[in-house]
């Protein structure tokens, strides 16, 4: 064995070790909770040469004590629909970490949320607040209620008994929900009218507030423009510009809509846009003026994408036919951003991705790409920002909402998109030097990976040494 090396060798095994060790600890504890694991797993390929560097990490079991959630709130939410007929449905909260900051993430309403999905979320919602640099913990919450097909007042009589029961674990300092699928500006005046009438104040304790009742501007915007500002920095690393781009856009809610504007904003145009009964290709690119007409379907009338095709010439509409390829990811492109859900691109996809002449994906939804499929896009010299990192401009609005609303001051459109744009090319900066500091230049997970632990890892150290 040569002098010296043995030592170095023997702290890897050692962090190796460790790793799985916590990783499989999590998959015992947390059964049946595919994407839960998929994102500790993630995460732990990427913190070897931290632990080397930093063995102190590990003595102090840091990774082990994060990745089981401070608390998971669990209730039942009980509500009449308008036939007076009751219906109950599981609500929960997932408290993750509160180490940097006050909880905070998303609320989602979709049948298939449950406390694992929400662990997942909640998981890498702390990696992602930690990157934007802002004094937020993470947390995630939702309920299994689906708000498709429900009338205005069932809505609203859902969203009342869901905070009436979230009402004693959130607050401007302990917790702090915002949208997510399913719960838009609509869903939020319900939950933060009802939080008013219990609490008796008017406090931040949601994000994502309208712009006349202690909003910010922009944070509609934020989520998707700020995935697109993210992939401009990236083609810039390979002194290019999304000017002149067909991109593919999945989605056609927040996330996506926003995308589809700013990338227009840029010069870029989507051809793609889907939801969960299928998606639309229109060659012609989706401009300005349909890009309103999805705004009205989706957000007012609430209606299908397939009516897309329906409403524009050369566009075409392909039902969802389930399995594990979806024809949208075979369309020819350059730049994608998938903005529905988590698992929608697989490695056949990402196959078909390359196929397809893509050379960036910026995930916009919260890990919409499986591990494989990750896999195949780098090995191709894709350019692929994972959704902690790409998708951080919304909680990062929703912590400039949150500084606004102490201050009672509200910044215009131009400083919280200037604010915005700033925080996007710090996530990207540092996570790419971060990437280049650990021998893994241009890997933009493990960038992300390492930065978002390091900074709530010695959070951790410092408030509770052992
Ligand atoms: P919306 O509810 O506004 O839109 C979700 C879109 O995705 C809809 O078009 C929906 O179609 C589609 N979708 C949802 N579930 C599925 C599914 N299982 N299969 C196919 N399509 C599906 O949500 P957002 O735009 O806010 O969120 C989209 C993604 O972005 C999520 O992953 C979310 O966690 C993430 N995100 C959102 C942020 C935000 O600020 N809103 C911040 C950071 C991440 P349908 O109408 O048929 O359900």
């Amino acid at each position: 064995m040569t002098p010296g090396t043995s030592r170095p060798r023997q702290a890897t095994t050692r962090a190796r070790e460790h790793l799985g060790e916590v990783l499989a600890k999590v998959e015992a504890n947390n059964p049946g909770e595919a994407d839960f694991h998929q994102a500790v797993r993630e995460v732990t390929r990427s913190l070897e040469s931290v632990l080397v560097q930093r063995p102190r990490y590990m003595q102090d079991k840091i990774l082990e004590r994060l990745v089981e959630p401070d608390r998971v709130i669990s209730f039942g939410v009980n509500w009449v629909d308008d036939d007076g007929e009751i219906h109950v449905n599981r609500g929960f909260r997932v408290q993750m970490s509160s180490s940097i900051g006050p909880y905070k993430g998303g609320l989602r309403f979709h049948p298939t949320v449950n406390a694992g999905l929400l662990k997942f979320l909640a998981f890498e919602q702390t990696f992602k607040n930690s990157l934007t640099t802002l004094p937020m913990g993470g947390a995630k919450g939702g309920s299994d209620f689906d708000p498709k097909g429900r009338s205005e007042s069932e809505i609203r009589r859902f969203c009342q008994s869901f905070m009436t029961e979230l009402y004693p674990y959130i607050g401007e300092f302990t917790d702090v929900p915002a949208g997510d699928i399913g719960v838009g500006e609509r869903e939020i005046g319900y939950l933060f009218g009802q939080y008013k009438r219990i609490a008796k104040r008017f406090v931040g304790a949601i994000t994502g507030k309208g712009i006349k009742w202690g909003g910010s501007q922009i944070r509609q915007e934020a989520t998707g423009y700020g995935v697109v500002y993210f992939a401009r920095e990236m083609l810039a690393t390979r002194d290019d510009v999304l000017g002149g781009k067909t991109c593919l856009v999945s989605g056609s809610g927040n996330v996506a809509q926003f995308t589809v504007e700013k990338l227009l904003d840029l010069g870029a145009h989507a051809v793609t846009l889907s939801d969960s009964d299928g998606f639309i290709h229109d060659p012609d690119g989706i401009d300005r003026e349909k890009l309103e007409w999805v705004k009205r379907l989706k957000n007012e009338r609430r209606g299908r994408i397939r009516e897309y095709a329906e409403e524009f010439e050369h566009a075409t509409y392909h039902p969802a036919k389930g399995g594990d390829e979806n024809p949208l990811w075979c369309v020819p492109a350059q730049c994608a951003f998938p903005s529905a859900t988590q698992d929608e691109i697989s490695a056949k996809d990402a196959d078909n991705l390359v196929k397809g002449g893509v050379m960036l994906v910026a995930e916009g939804a919260n890990m919409p790409t499986v591990s494989g499929g990750v896999d195949r896009l780098t090995a191709a010299g894709v350019l692929y920002a994972p959704s902690k990192a790409a998708n951080a401009g919304g909680v990062a609005v929703s912590g400039l909402e949150m500084a606004q609303g102490m201050q009672l001051v509200q910044w215009s459109k131009e400083e919280v998109d200037g604010r915005l744009q700033a925080i996007m090319r710090r996530i990207h900066d540092t996570v790419r030097q971060t990437a280049e500091e650990h021998d893994r230049p241009g890997d933009y997970v493990a960038g992300a990976n390492i930065s978002g632990f390091v900074k709530v890892a010695d959070a951790m150290l410092d408030e509770s040494p052992i």
